[in-house]
C-alpha cells in the first residue's frame, strides 16, 4: 500500500494553525488510530534552544491542538515534551522563551520535561551500534505519538527532520554519550537510525507534521544557520517517506544524509517516491517554488563528527555537584538517577558515586531546590 504525504502551502490559509489542520485532514484516511480512545497523546516538538529559529514553531502545536479538539479529543489527555539539547535546560524553559508555554496554558495542557521522570531502560533488537536506550516516560506511555520537527541543517547529521528529531525522547546528558558511539558521520547516522528503529517498533500509532514554513540552512545549523522561507508544511505517518520528500523538495540527494540512508536500508519505512502519494500541492510545483536546501557538505560533517564522537563530548562532559547549603535532603535525586549513582540514606546529604554516573544530568534537572550544579569532568572541572 502507498503511505500518503499531504503538501500544503502556507500561504493559501490565514494562519500556520489552519494550514496544519488542513495538512492532517489530506492524510487523515492514512490513520490507524482514533485519537478520541488515546489516554495520552504526546506532541513532541524540536525544542532544541531557547531561540525561535532553532525549535518548531509553537503555531504547529497550536494548529494540532485545534484538530484535536475538532475529533473531540479532551485536553487532559494531550501533553506537549522534549529534552532539549542544550545541557541544563528544560522543555520548559525553551517553551518559556519560544511562547510555547503559553500555548500550553491556554489551551490547558501538559509541557513536560523529560527529564522530570526516571528514564525508562528500552533495548533494541537488531540495532547496529545503539542496543539500548534510556527513553523518557512520557514517551513508552503514551499511546499516540505525534512528532513535529522542523526541517533544519546540521553540522553532524546532514540535516535534521522526522527522523532525527527521536534524538530528543532520550533525556538530557545522555544524549551526548550515545553519541559517543557513533564516531563518524555514517556511524552517527547508524545510531540515529538505530534510535529510530525503536520508535517505529513500539510506537505504532504515530503522526508528523512537518515545519518546512521557515527552515534552517547552512553550515551552522540546527542552532544558529541561516533561515529561508519555504512556506510549507508536511504531513504523513511515515518519518522516512516525510524526509525523503522534504529532502526531495530541497533538491538534496537522500544518499548523502547518512541516517536516512541507513533507515532506507533498513525498511524503517517507505524511501521510494514511487511509492508515496502526495496530496495536496504536487511535489513537482512544490520542488518548483522552493530555492535548494543548503545543506553542509559530506567532508564538513565527517569532520565535525570525528571531532565530537572522539574529543568534544569527552571534553564537555559534566558531572553533578552537590550545593550543600541549598539540599533539604529530600532524596528525589537518588530516586530519580538511571544509573544509581546516587547513594542516599534518610537524614543525610545524597552522595554522588562519579564512577557510576552517566552524565545524564537527570538529578540536576530534578532537584526542586536547585541543589545540583554541574561541572565538567576532570581538570577541566577546575576552570568550569
Ligand atoms: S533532590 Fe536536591 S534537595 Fe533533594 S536530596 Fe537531592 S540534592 Fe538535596
Ligand atoms: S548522578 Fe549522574 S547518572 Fe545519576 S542522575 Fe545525576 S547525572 Fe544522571
Amino acid at each position: 500500500m502507498l503511505t500518503k504525504v499531504s503538501i500544503v502551502n502556507v500561504k493559501d490559509f490565514d494562519s500556520i494553525p489552519k494550514a496544519v489542520v488542513e495538512a492532517i485532514k489530506l492524510i487523515e484516511d492514512n490513520l490507524s488510530f482514533n485519537f478520541k480512545n488515546s489516554k495520552q497523546i504526546l506532541l513532541k516538538p524540536n525544542l532544541l534552544t531557547s531561540k525561535k529559529n532553532a525549535c518548531t514553531q509553537p503555531s504547529f502545536v497550536e494548529g494540532v491542538i485545534s484538530y484535536l479538539k475538532e475529533k473531540g479529543v479532551s485536553m487532559e489527555n494531550v501533553s506537549v515534551g522534549d529534552s532539549p539539547g542544550q545541557q541544563g535546560k528544560s522543555a520548559t524553559d525553551v517553551g518559556e522563551k519560544i511562547g510555547l508555554l503559553e500555548i500550553c496554558q491556554k489551551y490547558g495542557i501538559k509541557l513536560v520535561d523529560f527529564e522530570s521522570d526516571t528514564p525508562i531502560i528500552e533495548k533494541i533488537e537488531g540495532a547496529l551500534r545503539l542496543k539500548q536506550i534510556h527513553v523518557a516516560k512520557a514517551v513508552k506511555e503514551c499511546d499516540i505519538l505525534i512528532n513535529l520537527p522542523r526541517l533544519k541543517s546540521h553540522i553532524e547529521a546532514t540535516m535534521t527532520g522526522a527522523i532525527k528529531n527521536y534524538w530528543g525522547i532520550i533525556q538530557g546528558g545522555l544524549k551526548a554519550q550515545y553519541h559517543l558511539l557513533g564516531k563518524t558521520a555514517e556511524q552517527f547516522g547508524e545510531v540515529l537510525a538505530d534510535n529510530f528503529s525503536w520508535v517505529v517498533k513500539n510506537k505504532p500509532n504515530r503522526l508528523i507534521i512537518y515545519d518546512l514554513q521557515n527552515i534552517m540552512e547552512g553550515r551552522f545549523g540546527p542552532g544558529g544557520g541561516s533561515m529561508k522561507q519555504w512556506d510549507l508544511i508536511l504531513a504523513g505517518t511515515d518519518e522516512l517517506a516525510l524526509d525523503c520528500v522534504a529532502l526531495e523538495i530541497g533538491k538534496v540527494k537522500t544518499k548523502i544524509v547518512s541516517h536516512v540512508k541507513n533507515a532506507m536500508d533498513r525498511k524503517l519505512g517507505v524511501g521510494n517516491l514511487k511509492e508515496i502519494e502526495i496530496l495536496g500541492v504536487p511535489l513537482e510545483k512544490a520542488k518548483n517554488q522552493t530555492p535548494k536546501f543548503n545543506v553542509p557538505g559530506n567532508n564538513f560533517t565527517s569532520v565535525i563528527s570525528f571531532m565530537t564522537g572522539h574529543v568534544g563530548y569527552k571534553i564537555i562532559k559534566k558531572i553533578p555537584n552537590l550545593i550543600k547549603e541549598r539540599c533539604v535532603k529530600c532524596g528525589q535525586c537518588a530516586e530519580i538517577c538511571p544509573a544509581e549513582a546516587i547513594k542516599f540514606i534518610k537524614g543525610n546529604y545524597p552522595i554522588f558515586l562519579r564512577k557510576k554516573c552517566i552524565s545524564c544530568l537527570c538529578c540536576s534537572e530534578l532537584c526542586p531546590n536547585n541543589a545540583i550544579k554541574t561541572k565538567m569532568r576532570g581538570i577541566a572541572g577546575l576552570f568550569d
